[in-house]
C-alpha cells in the first residue's frame, strides 16, 4: 500500500463521502505549483475553486497569520478587537461601499446577504412582513446551507434537503427580459453570479448585468451579486460587475479574501441596506476576528501590489488564445472565459476523465456538472509556468 492509499483509506474510513475528490493526496503548496505525499509536483489550475488567487502559501500572507496568531486570535464581537477595524476600511476603499459586515464562510456572507435583502424590503419598501420574495438564476451556487440549496436547481445539492425555504424565484440565466418580468410587489432583491463558476463559467450575454441593474433600480429593488468567486481579480477586473459598471446594491466576497489561508468572507453595502441590522439581529464567533483580519488586509495588499488584476486579464487573453488556436477535438463544444477563470465545455460527461488524464500528466483542475473542466491558475502563476502547463494539457483536453 502506497501512502498515497492509506491516507485516502484513512479519509474515507472515518470521514463523510460528501466529496469525490481525485485519488491524490497533497501536502505542500508554493505559489502555483502543490506536491503530493509521494513528491510528484503538479501546477494548480484549479486554485482551491479560486481561493488561491494569491498562491499557495504566500509568503507575505502567512507572515502576517503567524505574527497575529502570536498575539491574538480571537477576542468574539462581544469587545472589539485592534485589527477588524483595519480589514473594514480596506474592504470599504476596495469596493466602493460605505459599510463592511465579516463573516467566514461564503454560505454564510450569502445568508447574511438574504437576510439584509428581506429586512430592508419590510423596512424601508413596506413589503407586508414574511412575504418577502428574491429572485435568483436558474444553475445558481451560492454554497451549501439549508436555504441556499433550497432555491439550487441541482440535484445534487438539494435532494433529500428540503422542504425549501419559501421566498425565491427561480429565472433562466442570462436572460434580462425574464428577469425584469419576474420582479413583483414583493420582490425585494435579485441574487446573480456575475459569471456563474460552478455551473461551468457560464458568461452571460454582453449588457445582462447592465439590464439587470437597470429593472431592479426601476422597480426598487436590490441588485446583489455573489463575487465569491470571481471577485478580488479572477476575472481580470477586481470585480466581475466592473465589466459592465453595473454597481450591485449588495457585493458578497469570499474565497480569495484570505488567499487560502483562513475562512473569511464578507457583505458589502451602503449605509441604507447595512443598517437593517441592529444589535443582536446577525453574527458570528468568529466573524471579523483579528486573525482573520490580519489575513484579509496581507491578502488585499498582495492583489495590489502585485498587480493580479492586471495579470488576470492579460494571462487569460493567453490562455483563451491559446485554447482556440490549438483544441481541435470535435469532442469540444465551447472555449469560453473572462481573465483567469476560463472553461472547455465537452459534448458528452467526459470532463471526470479528463481531469483525471490532467493530474497524470501534473495539471490539476476539475470537472465541473460532468461536461466543464475549469482552469483557474493562481492569479500569481508565472507566465513560463503557465505556458508550460498548457503544453502539458492541451493535448490532454484534446482527448489526443
Ligand atoms: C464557493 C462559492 C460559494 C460558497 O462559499 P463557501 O465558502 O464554500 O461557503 C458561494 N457562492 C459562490 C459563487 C461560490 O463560488
Amino acid at each position: 500500500m502506497t501512502r498515497t492509499d492509506e491516507l485516502i483509506a484513512q479519509a474515507e474510513r472515518w470521514g463523510a463521502h460528501n466529496y469525490a475528490p481525485l485519488e491524490l493526496v497533497l501536502t505542500r503548496g508554493e505559489g502555483a505549483h502543490v506536491w503530493d505525499v509521494e513528491g510528484r509536483r503538479y501546477v494548480d489550475l484549479l486554485s482551491a475553486y479560486s481561493a488561491v488567487g494569491q498562491g499557495h502559501c504566500h509568503p507575505r500572507i502567512v507572515g502576517a497569520l503567524i505574527e497575529q496568531a502570536r498575539r491574538l486570535t480571537l477576542s468574539s464581537r462581544a469587545f472589539h478587537n485592534d485589527r477588524m477595524g483595519e480589514m473594514l476600511e480596506r474592504l470599504a476603499g476596495l469596493t466602493g461601499f460605505a459599510k463592511v459586515l465579516p463573516m467566514n464562510t461564503g454560505a454564510e456572507a450569502v445568508e447574511t446577504a438574504i437576510k439584509a435583502m428581506r429586512r430592508w424590503g419590510y423596512e424601508h419598501k413596506g413589503v407586508a412582513d414574511d412575504t418577502a420574495e428574491i429572485i435568483v438564476a436558474a444553475g445558481n451556487f451560492h454554497g451549501r446551507t439549508t436555504t441556499i440549496v433550497g432555491f439550487s436547481d441541482e440535484p445534487a445539492y438539494r435532494r433529500g434537503f428540503g422542504p425549501p425555504t419559501p421566498g425565491f424565484v427561480r429565472v433562466p440565466f442570462g436572460d434580462a427580459a425574464a428577469l425584469a418580468a419576474a420582479i413583483g410587489p414583493r420582490t425585494v432583491g435579485v441574487l446573480l453570479e456575475p459569471i456563474q463558476g460552478e455551473a461551468g463559467v457560464i458568461i452571460p450575454p454582453d449588457g445582462y448585468l447592465t439590464a439587470a441593474r437597470r429593472a431592479c433600480a426601476a422597480a426598487r429593488v436590490l441588485l446583489c451579486l455573489d463575487e465569491i468567486q470571481t471577485g478580488l481579480g479572477r476575472t481580470g477586473a477586481m470585480f466581475a460587475w466592473q465589466h459592465e459598471g453595473a454597481r450591485p446594491d449588495l457585493l458578497v466576497l469570499g474565497k480569495a479574501l484570505s488567499g487560502g489561508v483562513y475562512p473569511v468572507s464578507c457583505l458589502c453595502a451602503d449605509d441604507e441596506v447595512m443598517g437593517v441590522f441592529t444589535p443582536g439581529s446577525h453574527g458570528s464567533t468568529y466573524g471579523g476576528n483579528p486573525l482573520a483580519a490580519a489575513a484579509c488586509v496581507a491578502a488585499l495588499d498582495v492583489i495590489v501590489d502585485e498587480g493580479l488584476v492586471e495579470r488576470s486579464a492579460r494571462l487569460g487573453a493567453h490562455v483563451l488564445a491559446r485554447l482556440r488556436a490549438e483544441l481541435r477535438s470535435p469532442e469540444i463544444a465551447e472555449v469560453r472565459g473572462r481573465g483567469l477563470m476560463v472553461a472547455v465545455e465537452y459534448r458528452q460527461p467526459v470532463a471526470r476523465d479528463v481531469a483525471h488524464a490532467l493530474a497524470a500528466a501534473g495539471v490539476l483542475a476539475k470537472e465541473t456538472r460532468g461536461v466543464t473542466i475549469r482552469l483557474m491558475p493562481p492569479l500569481v502563476i508565472d507566465p513560463a509556468d503557465l505556458d508550460a502547463a498548457l503544453d502539458v494539457a492541451i493535448p490532454v483536453l484534446d482527448r489526443r
